[in-house]
């Protein structure tokens, strides 16, 4: 089988730059470090501007005979990609829980879903409206591929983010740069090396490096669309790189994601997941569970359910048995979650489980995972997005004002009702001012269904049709038949 092969000839102990079909080394190289250990990793590139100019000019090359190819051929090689991808699945798995820290299971199903978004897209069609059909006249939109995209992504979800640019920008013959996160660059350079197999030199293409890069990549005049996931504060910078030359954006930003219980819900049932909701990645989740309103009729009942699932998660290296959460990916997040732990304890807010770092002898990132129990609307834990595992509790008693509070804040991502009664969960969740509403569930995203958020969550959509059209040109075109 061809991804036999494919299995042999991938080395996942050298990474390298892939420009124009080839694998490029750069002069000076950096390496990123595995949270739960400390260590230093495989050496990775950092790109210069000629890399940056050589990316750029192979995927304006490549783009003139890929634009033109086939949708059924884009497809076809698009599902072959996931195919020989699955096959890799303990590899990737492998090398993510090294770089980004979580737990093997978690790695494993995060290829998955790669896998998933890559062949998931190809069940889409391409966008084509026709307006107006008339013995007079035809009016039709079509979508044609914008160019050249740079895909910047994340390091929460290095694999799965970066395969949900991929599959939409080349299904619809546009070439791509992948730029991963210094803190995870391993997989995502491995996966455009696999590519390789699959696309013409300079239709997909992969820059890793220090923190110029991006910068390079959204101010260069040569791009057509950037897809950006990542935080509000580094998507306003995107943006305004961008709007030198016009170029294309969708940015994919932070959230506060809250979970609103009402008090009909049965708490053995419904306190587990929103637990492993929360908590999953260790709360690096854009979409993860961030403020839990609970309704104050079950509040002790339901704290006390919750509060018993989190004390029992097991936290630690990915690679131990049984763990649930890994570290927190990065130093400077770390960090950062620490001082939402600082402000708790200064404050004095009440902790019901957690509230401290884990000293460990390998000087991993580790955190225990933290609930606060009903703190201020207005403190800190609540009104920002921790990105770790913390989280606060908080009672609600009348519809009106629950809506109120989860609506009172910049972000606008995801939001989940819990309840019996469907007629007032969808109510409640339909007045939330949000991308994507869940009732009776949570992180809920397919390939098929656009994705993205309202107010600084995002500008732009990923995935579904919407995700499509926001990597083409639109055109609308006027057929006069009476003069023909
Ligand atoms: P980040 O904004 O620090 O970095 C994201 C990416 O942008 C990285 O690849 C980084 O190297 C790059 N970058 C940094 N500065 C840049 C610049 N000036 N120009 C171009 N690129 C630049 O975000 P992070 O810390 O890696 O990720 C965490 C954040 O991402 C959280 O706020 C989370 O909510 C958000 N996120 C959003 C989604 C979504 O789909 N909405 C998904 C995952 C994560």
């Amino acid at each position: 089988m061809a991804t036999n092969g494919i299995v042999k000839d991938l080395d996942f102990s050298s990474f390298h730059n892939v420009i124009d079909g080839k694998l490029v080394d750069t002069k000076s190289t950096r390496r990123g470090i595995n949270p739960a250990t400390n260590e230093e990793l495989w050496p990775c590139p950092v790109s210069t501007p000629q890399d940056v100019d050589a990316a750029i000019q192979a995927a304006r090359t490549a783009f003139k005979s890929w634009s033109k190819t086939t949708l059924q051929h884009r497809k076809a090689q698009l599902l072959a990609f996931s195919a020989a991808f699955t096959a890799l699945r303990s590899e990737f798995g492998e090398v993510l829980t090294k770089e980004q820290g979580k737990a093997t299971f978690f790695a494993e199903q995060e290829v998955d879903f790669g896998a998933y978004w890559l062949a998931g897209t190809c069940a889409l069609e391409m966008p084509f409206e026709v307006v107006d059909d008339t013995p007079d006249m035809l009016v039709k939109t079509r979508y044609t591929p914008l160019g050249v995209a740079v895909g910047i992504v994340p390091w929460n979800f290095p694999i799965m983010l970066l395969c949900g640019k991929i599959a939409p920008a080349v299904m619809t013959g546009n070439c791509i740069i992948i730029k991963p996160s210094p803190f995870t660059p391993y997989c995502g350079i491995k996966i455009v090396e696999l590519a390789q197999k699959f696309f013409p030199p300079g239709v997909i293409q992969v820059l890793s490096g220090d923190d110029n890069l991006g910068p390079w990549l959204t101010a260069h005049a040569g791009i057509n669309k950037i897809s950006f996931t990542g935080s509000t504060a580094t998507g306003k910078r995107v943006m305004e790189s961008a709007s030198k030359n016009l170029v294309r954006v969708t940015l994919e930003l932070g959230g506060n994601d809250p979970a609103i219980i009402c008090s009909d819900v049965d708490i053995a049932t419904v306190a587990p997941q929103i637990a492993a909701m929360a908590f999953m990645n260790a709360g690096q989740i854009c979409i993860a569970i961030k403020r839990i309103y609970i309704h104050k009729d079950i509040y002790i009942q339901f704290r006390d359910a919750f509060v018993e699932c989190v004390k029992a998660f097991k936290v630690g290296n990915g690679f131990e048995k049984d763990v649930f959460l890994g570290p927190v990916q990065n130093r400077l997040q770390y960090d950062r979650v620490k001082t939402f732990l600082d402000d708790v304890k200064s404050s004095g807010q009440k902790v019901a489980t957690g509230g401290q770092v884990i000293d460990t002898n390998t000087s991993g990132l580790f955190i225990q995972p933290t609930v606060i129990d009903n703190p201020a609307d207005d403190s800190k834990i609540v009104a920002e997005e921790p990105f770790g595992p913390v989280v606060p509790l908080l009672q609600w008693s009348e519809e009106d004002e629950v809506i109120a509070r989860a609506n009172d804040t910049d972000m606008g991502l995801g939001a989940s009702v819990w309840s019996e009664d469907i007629d007032k969960a969808l109510r409640i969740g339909e007045s939330l001012e949000v991308g994507s509403v869940w009732i009776n569930e949570h992180l809920g995203i397919k390939p098929t269904a656009t994705f993205g958020g309202q107010k600084q969550s995002g500008i732009g959509r990923e995935w579904g049709v919407d995700g499509l059209r926001g990597y083409c040109n639109t055109q609308t075109v006027f057929l006069n038949h009476r003069r023909s």
